[in-house]
């Protein structure tokens, strides 16, 4: 069985115990979280969030990409959200390879250039990563001044998150 039918068969499970099905759209606690896909994160475990009280927006590296802004000011303006977290993390797959090299290594494996994506983002210090990003969101000019936008290192090993000073 792959994965994807052992999935399936969990959902079979799952939705014979639901109770969720009455929950409004907009997040009851009007936060949006943007964090990296890392496998070893569960958000709404290491946040105390329950299912319908945040978005939460994912890809490699937690990063402040055009999608990510698309969906916070999506996030904001239609569903309401308040204040926006940016979480990345201890040990985080971005740190372990360079861009250049990824798209050589993609070129000779597949013998072929591609136009996107255009960049992997890969970056070698999580801290100055996050407040990169940060600014990416603060500076954006259809995010208001009046939300709060803090970021954020989870560190795999010991589950605690650290603030990174703005
Ligand atoms: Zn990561």
């Amino acid at each position: 069985m792959s994965t994807i039918d052992e999935t399936l068969k969990a959902n079979e499970g799952y939705s014979q115990t639901f109770r969720s099905g009455q929950l409004a759209m907009p997040p009851a606690r009007k936060l949006a979280v943007v964090a990296c896909m890392d496998a070893r994160l569960t958000i709404e475990a290491m946040l105390g969030l329950k299912t319908g009280d945040a978005h939460i927006i994912r890809n490699a590296g937690g990063l402040i990409t055009e999608d990510a802004l698309r969906s916070l000011i999506i996030s904001h303006y239609l569903l309401g959200t308040q204040e926006f977290m940016i979480i990345n993390h201890t040990d985080c797959g971005m740190l372990t390879f360079k861009d250049a090299e990824l798209q050589e290594k993609l070129q000779q494996a597949t013998h072929t250039s591609a136009v996107n994506p255009a960049a992997f983002h890969a970056f070698s210090n999580p801290e100055k990563n996050v407040r990169e990003q940060m600014q990416k969101v603060t500076s954006h000019p259809w995010v208001p001044k009046t939300i709060p936008v803090r970021g954020f290192i989870y560190d795999v090993k010991t589950g605690q998150l650290t603030e990174v000073s703005s």
